[in-house]
């Protein structure tokens, strides 16, 4: 009851009733749900449902909700005040970290979103190399900014981005002989979570720091999911692939709005005041944000902090067929198995998808709301909760 009146008064005033297009239950034929709290791994609608979270705020969340310790720090801090727009020294603590976590980041910036991170990173490697074009791939996700947009959204003109089959070596080699001395940069995220979790191949990623060196393109990581969810050095870590550029978010806010791109320092000395690039945020680095995610980051480089994820992950997926997994990401394909590309991807069974949404919705567990989505665990779920999910999943597949 709750649900829908409220649901009635948000459609009058937001858009779609939504902040951000995915909330909307796209294609699910059901109503959303309107979130109230959430604890470790539950989150507890208007009317006092509660849900087993996959989705944790697509992420964000490694270390569960409203986290005792990490709430605790952000209250400390908020008691300081909320927003300076002058530098604190948490700024510079977890930009350290950062940098002591990835080899391949020697400075960066931090800004409000995982978005403005690419746009940044992009407006970067297109100043550094004077040149205007990028690569992507298709089923890759890096925010909405207009380039990042180009072909996908009404009112994004750009004429600059060529959009490539993710994990197709073939098309790379070709469109970098014909092109490549024309390519600012190619972006990409190293294990793709944004069709689902499609992890690149090593041999892939290898020709794309081959040949993105030989053409003197700028190879761009966004690690704005993987950073700090499948290691302390993200999907660059595990693949010992180092790109030009990487961008960071999610678990970097610990929960906040917080998002960091960094990269070798002679591309971002070219940010403004040291160079011409422009760049600029009221809110950026706040000091909110930042001590969320610094007392994330702490708790992350703990021993046997990803080693423990690992193990609970595996252990969820185990004897389960379909699910596309790395580390505590993972992605249950319906009639699909272990896709490599969007195309693949497209293949599986959409109308299971939606049936088994909202056979768990009803079960008390609720997981990303489209099938092109990955499931998050994090250090809060329980045995029993993960114990239970494990059970319902099995009975809706047999
Ligand atoms: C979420 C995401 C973004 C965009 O981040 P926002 O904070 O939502 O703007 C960019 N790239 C990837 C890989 C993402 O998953």
């Amino acid at each position: 009851m709750k649900t829908s009146t409220l649901l009635e008064r948000a459609r009058e005033v937001l858009p779609g009733g939504v902040n951000s297009a995915a909330r909307a239950f796209v294609g699910l034929e059901i109503d959303p749900i309107i979130v109230e709290r959430g604890e470790g791994g539950t989150i507890f609608d208007v009317e006092g449902n509660a849900y087993i979270d996959f989705c944790q705020s697509w992420g964000a969340l490694i270390l569960g909700h409203s986290h005792p310790y990490i709430i605790e720090k952000v209250i400390e801090t908020l008691r300081c005040g909320t927003s300076f727009g002058i530098s604190t020294e948490l700024e510079c603590e977890i930009a350290e970290k950062i940098v002591e976590h990835y080899p391949s980041i020697e400075k960066g910036r931090f800004v409000s979103s995982g978005t403005e991170a690419v746009m940044t990173a992009i407006r970067l490697a297109r100043a550094f190399r004077n040149r205007k074009k990028i690569i992507t791939f298709k089923g890759c996700y890096h925010g909405h900014s207009d380039a990042m947009l180009a072909n996908k959204s009404a009112g994004v003109f750009e004429e600059n981005t060529l959009t490539l089959q993710y994990n197709d070596a073939a098309e790379l080699e070709e469109v970098m002989q014909k092109n490549g001395e024309e390519i600012a940069a190619v972006i990409i995220e190293p294990i793709a979570a944004n069709m689902g979790v499609v992890p690149a191949s090593r041999d892939f990623l290898k020709l794309l720091r081959d040949l993105t060196l030989r053409y003197g393109a700028l190879l761009i990581f966004d690690e704005v999911i993987t950073g700090y969810r499948v290691g302390l050095s993200g999907a660059q870590g595990l693949y010992g692939i180092s790109p030009d550029l990487t961008t960071l978010g999610k678990i970097v806010g610990g929960g906040l709005p917080a998002a960091f791109v960094g990269g070798r320092k002679k591309i971002l000395d070219q940010l403004k005041p040291l160079g011409k690039v422009f760049q600029a945020g009221t809110l950026s680095g706040n000091p909110v944000a930042m001590r969320a995610g610094l007392e994330t980051l702490k708790i992350c480089e703990k021993e046997g902090f990803y080693e423990c994820l690992e193990k609970t992950s595996k252990a969820f997926v185990h004897n389960i067929e379909g699910f596309s997994r790395v580390g505590s990401m993972m992605t249950l394909f319906f009639d699909v198995q272990n896709p490599r590309n969007f195309d693949e991807v497209n293949q599986m069974n959409r109308p299971r998808f939606n049936e088994f949404f909202r056979y768990l919705l009803k079960r008390g567990i609720y997981i990303p709301p489209s099938p092109y989505e990955a499931w998050f665990l994090s250090t809060a779920h329980s045995d029993k909760e993960l114990d239970y999910t494990k059970k319902v999943i099995e009975n809706f597949l047999n």
